[in-house]
């Protein structure tokens, strides 16, 4: 079946691609395999060189993959042109930092000599979700590259022409065949591609579903696993928030992206002596929020990514309504092309309704109200998900508490939750394991290898 990406906007076809056969995935798994046996062998200064080349070829670029973007998954055009010199950014990033990274670490022991060495291992498989569709990839890819790995992936079946102006970006930069490939297969060439020996590593970003697949498959070929997947991200608003400064952010952190954001903020969980104010300010600046075209610069919210997308969210707002939910705003799918659904505010939503226990991923976001702070991180910690969160307080004490105690990956204060980096990027439970970014993320498909000279 060819790969086909079809504008979110109004439902027109983008642009096909055919599915690479068995034979195609087969060579390029040989050419990546032999690849990586000269690129280990590069130095830093060499890997940096292309690395460098390949961001300002993609900053040269913005506009051209920003539409891409748009067109194929419906983010507007700003976030999209955002989201490609964040790539930029961060090739530049990890082309300077790499090698201190994974500098060689001396270590006192008996010994004469002893230490650490992070040494690269082979071609690392990853499975990207469409959602950021060039960030996800060049994450993972651009620290993992710089270790001396090599990289092959399978983009998500809606971004197949972001798949390939990546593949072709390293290309051109000058990176060899092998070191940067995209294979445009379905689940079932996941399996055997995982499987191959001539994989060493896996990882997966995406839903649950698809990461206990993945780490299923890794676990049973004995291959070293990565997964980044979903959350419910709390936004908890203390006592001593600054209220004006907060609630356009709270807006921000839940419609960024059109409201598909692993690290999105999905509940929003007030203290009580500040729940009404609040809820006053955050209805109506949801509210105000306009949708429409993602080209146009006044949108702030373009549309979901599919139909199927579209209605699963408002089959989660529908039956949690109906369960006793309200909507303070939004929660109706609007006539005309497109998959468009409105910014929505629920509140009294019940625990076990739909949007009480499940990640809402577009423009949805349930509000409660808790005791105090206590209150507020117990209910911020009842999730399964452990990915983001944030804490919106000026009090010093309020702010250190939720650093403190909040489980999950990324804590953030007064800020969005974002990735950057300079820091790992990760969760706690069923938000998955492993770390992307910083050091922590640039070794995790390195070999640490210990010596010992007598
Ligand atoms: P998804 O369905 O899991 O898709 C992600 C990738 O996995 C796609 O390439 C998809 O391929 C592939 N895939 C799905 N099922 C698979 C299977 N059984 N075997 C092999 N590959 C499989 O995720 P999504 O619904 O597109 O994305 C939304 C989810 O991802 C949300 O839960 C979100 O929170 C999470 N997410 C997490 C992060 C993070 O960094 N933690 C970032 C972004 C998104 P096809 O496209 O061909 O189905």
């Amino acid at each position: 079946m060819p790969f086909v990406s079809i504008n979110p906007a109004n439902e027109k076809v983008v642009a096909q691609y055919p599915a690479h056969t068995p034979q195609q995935v087969d060579q390029a798994l040989d050419v990546a395999s032999r690849a990586f046996q000269s690129w280990k062998a590069t130095s830093f200064i060499d890997r940096a060189r292309v690395m460098v080349r390949a961001a300002e070829l993609l900053e040269s670029e913005i506009p051209v993959v920003g539409e891409l973007m748009t067109s194929e998954m419906g983010k507007t055009f700003a976030s999209a042109k955002g989201e490609a010199m964040k790539c930029a950014m961060t090739m530049r990033y990890f082309a300077e930092h790499a090698e201190g990274m994974l500098q060689e670490q001396s270590v006192a022991t008996s010994g004469s000599r002893s230490g650490v060495r992070f040494d690269p291992t082979g071609v690392i498989f990853a499975v990207m979700p469409w959602n950021f569709p060039l960030w996800q990839v060049i994450r993972m890819a651009a620290p993992t590259i710089m270790a001396g790995n090599v990289v092959m992936f399978k983009h998500a079946s809606n971004v197949p022409g972001c798949a390939k102006y990546l593949e072709d970006l390293f290309l051109r930069a000058g990176f060899s065949p092998g070191v940067m490939t995209n294979v445009f297969v379905d689940h079932d060439r996941v399996s055997s591609i995982i499987g191959d020996p001539r994989v060493v590593g896996v990882t997966l970003t995406g839903s649950e579903r698809a990461g206990r697949s993945v780490a299923e498959l890794a676990g049973t070929h004995l291959k070293k696993c990565v997964l980044e997947l979903g959350g419910s991200d709390p936004f908890v608003v203390a006592s001593s928030a600054d209220m004006d400064a907060t609630v356009p952010l709270a807006v921000t952190a839940r419609i960024q992206n059109n409201g598909q954001a692993c690290i999105a903020a999905k509940r929003f969980i007030v203290v009580r002596d500040r729940s009404d104010e609040f809820l006053e300010k955050f209805a109506a600046a949801m509210s105000a929020v306009r949708m429409g075209d993602p080209m146009d610069p006044a949108t702030g919210l373009g549309p979901l990514v599919s139909r199927s997308q579209r209605d699963e969210l408002a089959n989660q707002v529908t039956s949690s309504v109906a369960a006793g939910a309200v909507a303070m705003t939004g929660g109706e799918v609007p006539e005309g092309a497109g998959f468009f659904y409105p910014a929505t505010v629920l509140t009294n939503v019940p625990a076990d309704s739909r949007a009480g226990c499940e990640e809402l991923f577009g423009p949805v976001a349930v509000v409660y109200v808790a005791d105090d702070l206590d209150d507020a991180i117990r209910v911020a910690n009842d999730t399964p998900w452990g990915l983001g969160g944030s804490i919106w307080a000026k009090d010093e004490r309020e702010i250190n508490e939720a650093i403190e105690r909040l489980d999950v990956g990324l804590v953030f204060a007064n800020a969005i939750v974002a990735s950057m980096p300079e820091l790992p990027f990760g969760g706690t439970k069923l938000s998955g394991f492993g770390r992307e970014l910083s050091r922590f993320g640039t070794r995790e498909f390195t070999n640490a290898k210990s010596f010992f000279v007598a």
